[in-house]
């Protein structure tokens, strides 16, 4: 096939004949002398409104290929990089290796381990995604919470109730696997294609609960409302888990994909002396526009928009404090969702459904805080930081789950906040249970509050309305990345403090996303393959 990259397609309604008469015209070809073409990366240019281009590369065949590659040098032979399986290792392996939650980094680490003949035993503390999706919705209509299953903890790990986008930054061919794991268990073709993939809460559960089944199917097995309470550690070499139920699980191969707010068995970690650090993360609240207002900035007022889906945006400042501010998990046409997983705190999150076709656009707008900014030098200290944060905030908020919510403007200190004022806005608050109009402009440290005002001022200037009163702030956002990294080492990838042990995925503090957790859980599972034999 020959390649053809960053061809410019003027976005109209049938893509695949507008692409083909752009190969036909710019390579002066007949339409009946092409043949297949295969979409290879699509974004989008939406620098000039007037005219919104769909940016290609693709793969195609025609009757002319020699000719066609001999007169545009530009061309080139379509060169394939496809992921390769491990090479298995020759050790027997004695037991089962385990895989410590059921998140992007476990349920990818589950699917190559359990394809390649290894047989692990996940081990997941919240319910399956079925049960789960009852207790989130019971926590968002009545405001009691779950804290084993919600929306940090479950089935499917803390994306599940998520906009599920698929990008990363991380330039790893591992990514090509995790995206044909997601295609071959239910999610769309597009993700393989798209520059900015997306699948949506409503598709992900069901492409979750397939990967489970297909564990399943290769001879893995998946253990719901199985919490891991305690580390076996012998000699510096890891021999299994203890359950909360007080069952012990033997096994000297043990990935540790616990995510970034498993507090509880960070604690554990700390006390058993593996070796973690308190690392750099970002604190912040939820913005919400109208998604209109969104377009408008991006798209302009063109017909395209129904091609274009909501548009989406991510915004980055330097404040004069020297914090960076940046708007974060972006959710164009979704929700501000209720994420919280203990008792008397609130924790704000985005999501989407495939289709994002909600009112209203969110993100999260951030402040960098690192762990010179926590109390003392406690490991944990981070996580306390994040914990206050969430307490005061369920404080203000009512202590009921409600959110405090404030207007950008108030926050801004352009005018008083008062429930008259929130009434006469036009975006609705999304998150649930409720909200309550706060004052939360003492909510977090002032280097956060000054950074972040600088923040939304700036943004204001690129996109028009960001920092006006169709903007509302719904705090508090501290889930933004795992407090603690669980230290390993770059080889082996295992614990410096306990051979066997993979720390692994977000908690860990090696990936940021579902992506990019998932390619951590299959570099954690090749380890395991590289150096034993599969059971059978
Ligand atoms: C609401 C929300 C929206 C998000 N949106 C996106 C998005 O659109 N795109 C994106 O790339 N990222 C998104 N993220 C971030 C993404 O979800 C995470 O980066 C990713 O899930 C991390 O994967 P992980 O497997 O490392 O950890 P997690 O997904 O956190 O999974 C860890 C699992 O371990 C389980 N566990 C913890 N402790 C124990 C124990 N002791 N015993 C047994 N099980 C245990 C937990 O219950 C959990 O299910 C979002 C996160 C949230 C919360």
């Amino acid at each position: 096939m020959i390649r053809a990259n960053q061809l410019k397609v003027t976005v109209q309604k049938d893509r695949e004949k507008a692409i083909r008469q752009k190969l036909c015209k710019q390579y002066r070809m007949k339409p009946e002398q092409l043949k297949s073409v295969l979409l290879r990366k699509l974004s989008i240019d939406a620098r000039d409104k007037g005219e919104i281009k769909w940016v290609c590369n693709v793969d195609f065949t025609t009757d002319c290929d020699d000719q066609l590659l001999k007169k545009n040098k530009q061309l080139t032979e379509a060169v394939e990089n496809l992921y390769t399986l491990p090479t298995k290792g020759t050790v027997a392996l004695g037991r089962r290796p385990i895989i410590i939650g059921f998140g992007p980094a476990g349920m990818f680490a589950g699917l190559l381990l359990s394809e390649m003949g290894y047989a692990p035993i996940i081990l997941e503390r919240g319910e399956s995604v079925e049960e789960r999706t009852k207790s989130v919705t019971e926590f968002w209509e009545t405001g009691v919470l779950n804290a084993s299953s919600n929306v940090q903890f479950g089935e499917g790990g803390a994306g599940t109730f998520s906009d599920g986008k698929l990008t990363t930054r991380i330039k790893d061919i591992r990514c090509q696997k995790v995206l044909e794991y997601f295609v071959d268990c239910g999610a769309p073709e597009e993700i393989t294609y798209l520059n900015k993939p997306h699948i949506g809460t409503d598709v992900l559960k069901t492409v979750v609960r397939n990967i489970r089944n297909r564990i399943i199917a290769d001879g893995g097995e998946v253990r719901f409302n199985t919490q891991v309470t305690d580390l076996l550690v012998e000699k510096g070499q890891i021999s299994g888990v203890r359950l909360e139920n007080g069952d012990v699980l033997e096994s000297d191969q043990v990935i540790l994909a616990i995510g970034h707010s498993a507090r509880d068995t960070f604690e554990l970690l700390k006390e058993r002396q593996v070796d973690i650090s308190p690392k750099p993360f970002a604190v912040g609240v939820r913005i919400e526009h109208p998604q209109s207002i969104i377009d408008y900035a991006q798209y302009g007022e063109g017909e395209t928009q129904d091609l274009l889906g909501a548009a989406d945006y991510a915004l980055t400042y330097q404040a004069s404090n020297g914090r960076a501010v940046y708007t974060f998990c972006m959710c164009p046409g979704g929700s501000v969702v209720a994420a919280a997983s203990e008792t008397g705190q609130v924790v704000t999150n985005g999501m989407s459904e495939y289709a994002r076709d909600k009112a209203n656009a969110n993100s999260a707008v951030l402040v960098s805080v690192t762990p010179k900014d926590f109390a003392g030098d406690d490991p944990l200290a981070g996580m306390y930081f994040q914990r206050a944060l969430e307490e005061k905030a369920f404080e203000l908020g009512g202590s009921n789950y409600y959110a405090p919510v404030m207007r950008v403007v108030d926050f801004l200190g352009q005018s008083s906040c008062s429930d008259k004022a929130l009434n006469r806005m036009t975006v609705e608050p999304t998150y649930r249970p409720g909200v309550s109009s706060s004052d939360f402009s003492a909510l977090f440290p002032e280097f956060v509050t000054e950074a972040m005002r600088e923040g939304l001022i700036a943004f204001g200037k690129k996109i028009k309305g960001f920092d006006m009163d169709q903007g509302l702030l719904t705090a508090v956002e501290t889930r933004t990345s795992s407090p603690i990294r669980i230290v390993r080492d770059n080889e082996t990838l295992e614990s410096t403090s306990a051979t066997g042990l993979y720390p692994c995925g977000e908690g860990a503090g090696y990936a940021g996303g579902i992506i990019s957790s998932a390619v951590d859980g299959i570099k954690c599972a090749e380890r395991i393959i590289e150096k034993y034999q599969p059971l059978k």
